[in-house]
């Protein structure tokens, strides 16, 4: 059975909780991300994000 997302409306992007969905719409929506992975093509709006993607993916400190 496939769980249901809270998609956005406007950019099509899937959340899995209606907060997410919020945050981004509010945050990050229609705004080009300002932080992206040099590794792969991950790319975020949050710095934060991209610490955590680099650590948890690809087992990288930044900062
Ligand atoms: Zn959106
Ligand atoms: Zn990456």
């Amino acid at each position: 059975m496939t769980s249901v997302k809270y998609a956005c409306q406007l950019c099509g992007r899937n959340f899995s909780w209606p907060s997410s969905l919020r945050l981004h719409q509010k945050m990050a929506c229609g705004k080009p991300p300002n932080f992206y992975c040099t590794i792969c093509d991950y790319k975020s709006n949050f710095k934060g994000n991209l610490k955590r993607h680099m650590c948890c993916k690809h087992n990288i400190d930044l900062y």
